[in-house]
């Protein structure tokens, strides 16, 4: 699950990392009143009015922005609120929003210029650890420096039976080539990061950028924070943190169904039974020249019930050009799907204005087939794979 900024925040202050000071605004006013209210506790004058949606880059797209003065965090709160920012991770159309991050400004001058470094505690698969990824070239997207500068990437692997050690930080903070009070900083940084990252159970945690201060304080500016949704129930405040306006209002249907989806961009819909299946079936799309609009498991207990509303899912899309159903009868027999699937189109035959390839293979095929075909409805069965991804090819051309 991800949460926002000003969550992930929350969550590492609890566990003791230093970050940026913020309060969160509704509207233009709240963000005032939150501006008087930092400046009382930290003493702050300048704000950054931060956009709070799930998807970074949001300073390219012009949801971050200093204000100088309360007229400014007015004027700018104004702005970014409602507004549909467009950032290089989101679609064209852009994310709405809906909250701003009121936080103080941390980039003032003083005896040392601001630096700014990245830094993510996630798990390495490969090696089945968890590991801090993190680079002097903070602030930028760190995808750019891991293809010019990929020598500017360090990482950190942590021995899950000892947890992290003390000269790991400290190394760490070497490679940053701090001294001094910052040295010191840094690797309370990372040992309090690291042991949030474990404790909130956490999948990824990026902080882009770090920041060393003027008076060579390190926090956290920025915080992406994913928490491992079958950690949740060990922690019932985090699992609050959801705001489902951020995600696809299909996806948070489908989930209330019960049922496996994920929203794609393509032009035919599918319905398999199997994650396997599943991907194979878009391979097939894909050679046929669709392209898939979702990915979605109907799973073992494909009855008329669960047909219908995939079907009803997959319709909301009006991307879709054209729906395969791919149904492999094990567990379930085809004559059953069959009758879902003509049960589905009954119910929802007005709605239904795409062609459907339905190919169902396994136990009691040929009654399913036969089931299809004297349906009267508009729907084409095919026996095997290759003639399915024929008729999509054949569907799509009209
Ligand atoms: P992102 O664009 O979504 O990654 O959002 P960030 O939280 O990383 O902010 C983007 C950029 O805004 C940072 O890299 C900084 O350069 C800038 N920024 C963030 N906080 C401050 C601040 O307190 N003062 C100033 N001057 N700039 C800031
Ligand atoms: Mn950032």
């Amino acid at each position: 699950m991800n949460i926002h900024e000003y969550q992930g925040k929350e969550i590492l202050s609890s566990f003791g990392v230093r970050i940026q000071r913020g309060l969160v605004a509704h509207n233009a006013r709240e963000a005032v009143d939150a501006a008087k209210e930092l400046t009382e506790q930290t003493g702050t004058g300048w704000h950054v009015i931060k956009a709070q949606v799930h998807a970074g880059g949001r300073g390219k797209g012009g949801g971050v922005k200093l204000a100088k003065n309360l007229k400014e965090v007015e004027e700018v709160a104004g702005n970014i609120i409602g507004m549909n920012l467009v950032t290089p991770q989101t679609s064209a159309e852009g994310k709405k929003v809906h909250q701003v991050l009121v936080a103080e400004d941390v980039y003032y001058p003083g005896d040392n210029e601001p630096e700014e470094y990245y830094m993510s505690v996630l798990l390495n698969r490969a090696t089945g650890r968890n590991m801090i990824m993190y680079s002097p070239e903070g602030g930028v997207d760190i995808e750019s420096v891991a293809e010019e500068t990929p020598h500017l990437i360090f990482t950190e692997e942590i021995d899950p039976s000892t947890g992290i050690m003390p000269f790991q930080a400290r190394r760490i903070a070497f490679n940053f080539g701090l001294s001094g009070t910052a040295f010191k900083e840094m690797t309370k940084f990372v040992m309090s990061l690291y042991t949030a990252f474990e404790k909130s159970d956490s999948s990824l945690f990026e902080i882009n950028p770090v920041l060393k201060t003027s008076d060579d304080k390190i926090l956290a500016v920025d915080a992406k924070v994913t928490l491992d949704d079958n950690a949740l129930f060990r922690h019932k405040d985090y699992a609050e943190m959801r705001d489902i306006r951020e995600e696809n209002q299909t996806e948070v249907e489908a989930k209330e169904v019960g049922l496996n989806y994920v929203a794609l961009d393509g032009n035919v819909g599918c319905m398999v039974n199997g994650a396997g299946l599943a991907m194979a079936t878009m391979d097939l799309i894909k050679q046929a020249g669709g392209e898939p609009a979702n990915f979605l498991d109907v799973g073992g207990t494909a009855d008329a019930k669960r047909v219908e509303e995939a079907f009803r899912l997959i319709l909301k899309d009006d991307k879709v050009e054209a729906i395969l159903v791919n149904i492999f009868g094990g567990i379930v027999r085809c004559d059953r799907v069959a009758q879902g699937i003509v049960d589905a189109y009954k119910n929802l035959g007005d709605t239904i204005d795409v062609p459907i390839i339905v190919r169902l293979q396994g136990t009691n095929a040929d009654i399913a087939k036969k089931l299809i075909d004297d349906s009267g409805f508009k729907i084409h069965s095919a026996v095997q794979f290759q003639e399915a991804a024929d008729k999509v090819q054949e569907v799509l051309k009209k």
